[in-house]
């Protein structure tokens, strides 16, 4: 508890043993008023911040109006209970949500402050701050890996989970990528720091979550838009209430059960809460916005090429169309085009060429495509690497497109000539068939697929998956224009990428997800929405979490606030019920409404 927090505990004490003496008339009125005025000060102060900086209306100025209206009209006593109460049910609120956020942080867990470094003269303990790019750091079993970084040498099985939600401990070598906040499971690695504190991966899924909390779901902003609109209502009800009856205990009564605060503590709780059990589970949300817009998508439009498919992309077969360049002159200048591309497809290449054992140069020059492949100078000639339309473009003449039974062509054509083509061979993601018949199962309408490859290959993956239409040979911006189609139409939208030449569509659709376990940042910058594990079915997981905290919402609108208002107004009414019953009464929705949201913490959600 911090120092503000006992100040709190305090001032709540003094009024209350205040108000019990004078009720016990031990000390006269004027000490009542000075306690009231102790217990109030926090109220008025935070009220009329509000008030001011963010212009609306919440409990603090009703229940400071509650307590001067019973003050004022003879109920002291009554009043100085009832500010007591809701000081300490606001002490209580404050308490756990306190605690949620904690929660959150320990659930995406931590970092080591310190690395054991390795130097000319031995390790040494480094704090992190002073840990430089290039370090060598030493990991032990057992031990957290403190820095984001290639393993240098050593053998270890990591537990990635802090990242990926994947509890199976990795195999690392030499060579592997490796995120700080995972943990060593068994053996130890050596690894060559390239992050370092927040650039860090971890550090950067950490500060997405905390931020998640700013971009809030548009029933918050309604919930918000409500609550500001019944002020005035309220007021004006309760003024004829009082012509009517010149009832002030009424009034005061009234005034508990009439104040909109739940309606704005209702939706954010849960919000943090389903956050931070997606995370669990490997997705990253970026905000309750798009929870709720996931929620209530109807049309889920995939890409191919290393979302759907890309489980191990691999050569399957060449063509050289050019007798000066024979298939391996071909592979080796497709391989070196492609070295520096993250397209799975270029993986691929450059993978077969390493395999044949052919010496891959670098490449003088290098440009990445978007959506159509690579263009590059390596050893002074002009290399093309991709689809037709990408050599067309460039004035390339192909005769015909060359197509093979639903295989991947790569064109590559040297200074301007068309010279062969290497066949990929792209498999399905396991599972993707079972996730796209989930998401049906969970009211997707439409699922479409999106590519830039060409309409042979598009269909072959298409039947195999059951999706309902594809769209193929489709530049990034085609994608883009596909989409905001379907949202002409009235859609929902969700666009699942790789971040890998779709970026834009991913930004254009109501939510965008991205696989993420590449560790391509583009795809975590551009997404609203990561799958750390590259999982497909993790996207009906999310869409899980996000129906049923949508639906938790509005339980807590519904039940908590509603039901429980119009029943403590009308018990109000009828006199059944007096103000320091209505206040007890009164934690009641508060209380359920925090424990329905930490419910989804725990509670079961299928698939998730
Ligand atoms: P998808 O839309 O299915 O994900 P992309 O937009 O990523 O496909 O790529 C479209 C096409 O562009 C691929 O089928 C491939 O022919 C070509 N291409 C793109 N980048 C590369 C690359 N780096 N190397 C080879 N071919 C590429
Ligand atoms: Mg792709």
């Amino acid at each position: 508890m911090t120092r503000e927090r006992w100040v709190e505990v305090g001032r709540i004490l003094i009024t209350g043993l205040i108000a019990f003496l004078y009720w016990r008339q031990l000390v006269p009125l004027p000490v009542l008023l000075v306690a009231v005025a102790i217990g109030l000060y926090p109220l008025v102060k935070t009220g009329l911040l509000d008030l001011i900086h963010e212009k609306k209306v919440g409990t603090e100025i009703f229940v400071t109006i509650a307590t001067l209206v019973a003050v004022l009209g003879g109920e002291t006593v009554a009043g100085a209970v009832l500010m007591v109460i809701i000081l300490i049910a606001e002490f209580i609120a404050e308490l756990n949500t306190d605690r949620a956020r904690a929660s959150i942080k320990s659930l995406v867990g931590s970092v080591p402050q310190v690395a054991l470094v390795r130097t000319t003269s031995g390790e040494q303990t480094v704090s992190l701050d002073k840990l430089q790019v290039d370090d060598i750091v030493l990991v032990r079993a057992g031990e957290k890996i403190p820095v984001d970084g290639h393993v240098k040498s050593g053998a270890a099985s990591v537990n990635e989970a802090p990242i990926t939600g994947e509890s199976l401990p990795k195999d690392k070598v030499a060579g592997d990528l490796v995120f700080a906040g995972t943990v060593v499971a068994s053996g130890a690695l050596d690894i060559q720091t390239e992050k370092i504190g927040v650039d860090t991966t971890f550090s950067r899924i950490v500060a997405l979550v905390e931020n998640a909390e700013a971009k809030q779901a548009p029933v918050q902003k309604l919930a918000d838009k409500v609550a500001a609109w019944l002020i005035p209502v309220v007021f004006v009800f309760l003024i004829v209430v009082y012509l009517v009856t010149r009832d002030v205990r009424m009034i005061v009564t009234l005034m508990i059960f009439t104040s909109p605060a739940e309606l704005g503590l209702a939706t954010p709780l849960v919000m943090i809460a389903a956050i931070a059990r997606a995370a669990r589970s490997g997705i990253l949300i970026k905000g309750g916005l798009y929870l709720e817009l996931l929620a209530k998508v109807d049309t889920m439009v995939f890409d191919k090429t290393g979302t759907l498919t890309a489980n191990k992309p691999e050569v399957v077969a060449m063509e050289s169309c050019n007798a000066d360049f024979p298939e391996t002159e071909i592979l080796r200048l497709a391989a070196a085009a492609d070295r520096l591309s993250a397209h799975p497809l270029a993986k691929a290449v450059v993978t077969h060429a390493q395999r044949q054992n052919i010496n891959v140069p670098e490449p003088e020059k290098y440009e990445q495509l978007q959506g159509r492949g690579v263009s590059a100078t390596i050893e002074g000639r002009a290399v093309l690497v991709g689809n037709a339309a990408l050599l067309r473009e460039s004035g390339v003449s192909l005769e015909s497109a060359v197509e093979k039974g639903g295989q991947t062509p790569v064109h590559v054509a040297v200074d301007g000539q068309f010279v062969g083509v290497i066949f990929v061979a792209d498999t399905l993601r396991p599972g993707a068939r079972e996730a796209l018949a989930n998401l049906r199962a969970s009211g997707v309408k439409r699922i479409i697929m999106l590519t830039g490859d060409n309409a042979a290959t598009a269909r072959a993956v298409a039947t195999e998956l059951g999706v309902d239409d594809i769209r193929a040979d489709l530049m990034p911006e085609d994608k883009v224009a596909a989409i905001s189609e379907l949202q002409k139409q009235g859609h929902r939208v969700a666009m699942i990428g790789d971040g890998i030449n779709d970026a834009p569509a991913l930004a254009k659709a109501d939510v965008g997800i991205a696989m993420g376990g590449g560790g391509t940042q583009a795809a975590l910058e551009a997404a609203d929405i990561v799958l750390m594990t590259d999982d497909l079915s993790k996207i009906a997981s999310a869409r899980a979490i996000a129906r049923r905290a949508y639906r938790t919402v509005q339980e807590n609108l519904f039940v908590g606030v509603g039901v429980v208002h119009v029943l403590g107004i009308t018990a109000a009414l009828m006199g059944w019920i007096g103000p320091i019953e209505a206040a007890i009464i009164h934690l009641g929705p508060d209380v359920l409404v925090f424990v329905n949201s930490v419910k989804l913490l725990r509670v079961r959600i299928p698939g998730v």
